[in-house]
């Protein structure tokens, strides 16, 4: 039987190496010419390691990578095992410098070490290891990295969808839930929308009569849109963005406001889109456009999702340490791949703190539980 924690540690100076060289490249989302680089790096390591890679050329973002291989079994026509992680962090150009990369008291420290260049990493040596030990699994294998997870993969979401399609599980290489390193089981869905209101412009105080005012209207919508809310079953509401109005003295021809929205169930995501979408102007003289929509569907605890953490959790034990599973109210690709049915385990690259905040680290000693914990679910899913 295989000691898959031994099997870790014996790669644990080739694990921190590579975590430190992709934390040394800085890949902001809007940075498109630094997430070409180290998407090109870590095609690379795919390519060395047997993987067909395919390069997806993007405009704005930096390029996503795919890697397929086939199974050890080649003819089983099995269903595929999908690895997903993001290149691009929340970090500016620059971080690096002001908060280095070093450790302190059994932790890394450094921008995007946990969200999520340690998962990437963990992805590449674990794959490797597989490879080379003769521990590659009977089902083909595909990785997607894309360059625009942080900013809710707008531009690889059909990627996203399209390598999902037909596997038998997601292994989402985010960081576990900040403390405990949680698998997310469940994860809210998330939808933005933008209410446009066009009134009609006049004097304040010679005609209000002939104007129709934007902003009266946008009012009266934000209060119909706060008492859609419903905290205690998971539905948030909240108009997190307003404008408008054009000077004191002037009726407002133009109000807008940006909403943010968050459903537990996918119910509940229709039902909630659904009454946005019928609102409608209450102010005479004004008129009303609504724009977006979940751009995230929720994750739901399935019960195929359930048993994949379930497996996840009972060899966490047995590799020697504890993986436990939470919710969160943040969302991740997970949620794309969750949406197809596809059972996805999300929050398995790595444990630590303070994600996207000043003091990102990971713990060490977790990091080749993760990775032995990865090739297990690899080999044995
Ligand atoms: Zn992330």
């Amino acid at each position: 039987m295989t000691d898959w924690l031994a099997l870790a540690k014996s790669q644990e100076t080739e694990l921190f190496d590579l975590i430190e060289k992709l934390v040394m490249i800085e890949t902001p989302t809007s940075d498109k010419a630094a997430n070409d680089r180290i998407s090109g790096i870590t095609a690379e390591l795919l390519a060395s390691i047997g993987g067909e890679v395919t390069v997806h050329p993007e405009k704005k973002y930096g390029d996503h990578i795919t890697a397929n291989w086939t199974g050890k079994n080649r003819d089983s026509g099995t269903p595929h095992a999908l690895v997903i992680g993001h290149l691009d962090t929340v970090w500016p150009i620059g971080t690096l410098e002001r908060m280095g990369y070093y450790e302190k008291d059994g932790r890394m420290y450094g921008p995007g070490v946990l969200d999520m260049k340690a998962g990437i990493a963990t992805t590449i040596v674990g794959l490797r290891t597989l490879q080379s030990q003769d521990l590659w699994p009977d089902r083909p294998v595909r990785v997607l990295f894309n360059t625009d997870e942080e900013v809710g993969s707008p531009s690889s979401r059909p990627l996203v969808e399209s390598s999902a399609q037909g596997a038998a599980f997601a292994l989402v290489m985010e960081p576990g839930q900040a403390g405990a390193g949680a698998l997310k089981t469940q994860r809210k869905g998330l939808a933005e929308f933008r209410l446009v209101v066009e009134g009609k412009a006049s004097h304040a105080g010679a005609f209000p009569e002939r104007g129709a005012s934007a902003i009266h209207e946008l009012a009266q919508k934000i209060v119909e849109l706060q008492a859609m809310n419903d905290w205690p079953d998971g539905i948030t509401v909240s108009t997190g963005l307003i404008s408008g109005g054009s000077a004191r003295n002037t009726i407002p021809a133009h109000a807008e406001a940006t909403i943010d929205v968050r459903a537990r169930t996918n119910e509940q995501a229709e039902k909630i889109e659904a009454q946005i979408r019928a609102l409608k102007p209450a102010v005479e003289g004004t008129s009303l456009t609504i724009e977006g929509g979940f751009h995230r569907p929720p994750m739901e605890r399935t019960p195929e999702l359930a048993k994949l953490a379930a497996s996840l959790i009972e060899w966490s034990h047995e590799i020697g340490f504890e993986l436990t599973e939470e919710s969160t109210g943040g969302g991740s690709d997970a949620n794309l791949t969750a949406a197809m049915g596809v059972p996805s385990a999300d929050g398995l690259g790595s444990k630590g703190l303070n994600p996207h905040a000043e003091g990102e680290n990971i713990e060490i000693s977790e990091q080749p539980n993760r990775l032995a914990l990865f090739m297990k679910a690899i080999h044995s899913l």
